[in-house]
């Protein structure tokens, strides 16, 4: 009888998730198991939870649509509240696992918490397998070394356009041998909240929506086929895909979407828009990528440039006045305010209140990420901090950083102040 524990992490899925497909091909038992730890409470280095309330309750969701999808295969998700190193080693004792199945970590506070629980597994006989799930490209496919990632985006995208492929998806599973999991038990506190009615995103947590908004973006309302025009835009459901948060939980592979693509582009049609689409995931993927070649360094102040000096410095009433939407910007408040309501912000609105508080404000970069850390339904550390450094000018930015000019932005995105009215009317 060989056990193996699934230790599901921001994988939240049963399609394309490779942990899943080679624990179910090895053993005969499985476990899956998610750990919630203290991040719900836990303050970080710059005064801001890991997780606010908004975050919390889209995890919930996930983790409850996981569950159900589980138990639907013969198995369930046995949700411990706990620190990982603390309550693996537990399980292997009490279940005599020989397997250990969890995605790959690029993030150094991420890759502690993995590191940490090999460390505190080392006095038991049970093998570690690590698989990749988050990217688009699997790292052994891509054209160059990990040390040798190209330090443009465009360098990067073309060298992977024609020289690397994306892998298939693999199959879901139609049943898991597993031992029997106690029903799923979310904390108390847990009451769902409602999200302001003015969201952009008026979307649940879980596998299945992320498949009804795939749907609803690419064949029901063929969206996607004008991505170009309206991906700049600040209102509603359609301007942009809204699929981050699902791809930050884990919810939906990038390759699922990558192959949803092609097959809505054999039917419907290639154009400029589809192919913007899949542009973005290749953003998402030179993010994740930078980060693995830079897992701290991306963290710090002076980014990837320790010995330039950065002049940003931290100050607790311009911090306060920028994320309370009391800025001078009209434009910088409206965003702001979307994002405390609703855990969710337009790309534009995220350049324009990242560059007003690195350039015009001049704060310390790193306490803007962190908020948006604690906010964002769809954080996910290489896109968040990575997208804070090259704004700030510490990242790889081929210009140095991207300073927006915020009244010419107003007028560009938003000159009959639609955008603005409705989040600061009321
Ligand atoms: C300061 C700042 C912080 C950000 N923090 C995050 C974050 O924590 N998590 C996150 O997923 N995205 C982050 N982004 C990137 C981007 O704003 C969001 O991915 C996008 O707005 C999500 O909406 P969407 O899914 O509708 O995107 P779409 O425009 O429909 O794009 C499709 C997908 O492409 C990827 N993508 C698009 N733009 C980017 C980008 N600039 N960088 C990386 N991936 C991109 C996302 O996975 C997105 O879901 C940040 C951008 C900035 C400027």
């Amino acid at each position: 009888m060989l056990r193996g524990l699934v230790w599901f992490k921001n994988d939240l899925r049963l399609s394309d998730n490779p942990c899943l497909v080679q624990a179910i091909k090895e053993c005969d038992e499985l476990i899956p198991v998610y750990f919630l730890e203290d991040k719900q409470t836990k303050v970080s280095a710059f005064g801001t939870k890991k997780m606010g309330p908004i975050r919390t309750q889209f995890l919930w969701e996930s983790l409850t649509d996981l569950d159900k999808q589980l138990r639907q295969l013969g198995s369930g998700l046995w949700l411990i509240q706990g620190n990982p190193a603390i309550e693996i080693p537990k399980l292997i004792a009490q279940f005599g696992v020989k397997r250990l199945y969890a995605k790959k970590e690029i993030a150094s506070e991420e890759l502690l918490g993995l590191n940490q629980v090999k460390d505190a597994c080392k006095p038991f006989d049970v093998n570690f397998v690590i698989t990749e799930s988050h990217n688009l490209y699997h790292s052994l496919d891509l054209p160059f070394t990990k040390e040798n990632i190209p330090q443009v985006f465009t360098k990067f995208r073309t060298l992977l356009e024609s020289k690397s492929q994306v892998r298939e998806a693999l199959a879901t599973p139609t049943a898991i041998p597993s031992i029997p999991i106690p029903p799923l038990n979310l904390p108390e506190q847990t009451l769902p909240m409602s999200v302001d009615a003015r969201t952009a995103f008026p979307f649940k947590g879980g596998e299945k929506e992320a498949f009804k908004r795939l749907h609803s973006y690419f064949s029901e309302t063929q969206a996607v086929s004008k991505y170009k025009e309206t991906r700049n835009g600040l209102l509603g459901e359609n301007y942009s895909s809204k699929f981050s948060p699902y791809l930050a939980m884990g919810c939906i592979s990038a390759r699922t979407i990558y192959h949803e693509l092609k097959a809505y582009e054999a039917k419907f049609g290639a154009n400029e828009s589809t192919y913007w689409l899949y542009f973005e995931l290749l953003w998402r993927d030179y993010f994740v990528f930078v980060m693995e070649k830079y897992p701290t360094q991306l963290f710090t102040k002076r980014g990837l440039f320790p010995s330039k000096p950065y002049l940003g410095k931290h100050n607790d009433e311009l911090f306060l006045q920028w994320v309370n939407a009391q800025t001078e910007s009209d434009l910088v408040n409206a965003f702001m305010k979307e994002l405390k309501l609703t855990g969710f912000m337009s790309n534009r609105g995220r350049q324009i209140v990242a560059s007003y508080f690195c350039h015009n404000l001049q704060l310390d970069w790193r306490y803007g990420a962190a908020y948006f850390e604690q906010e964002l339904i769809d954080y996910d550390p290489s896109s968040n901090w990575g997208n804070w450094a090259y704004i700030a000018g510490v990242g790889n930015n081929p210009r140095g950083k991207s300073i927006f000019n915020i009244q010419k932005q107003a007028a560009d995105y938003d000159a009959n102040y639609t955008f603005r009215k409705l989040w600061l009317n009321q």
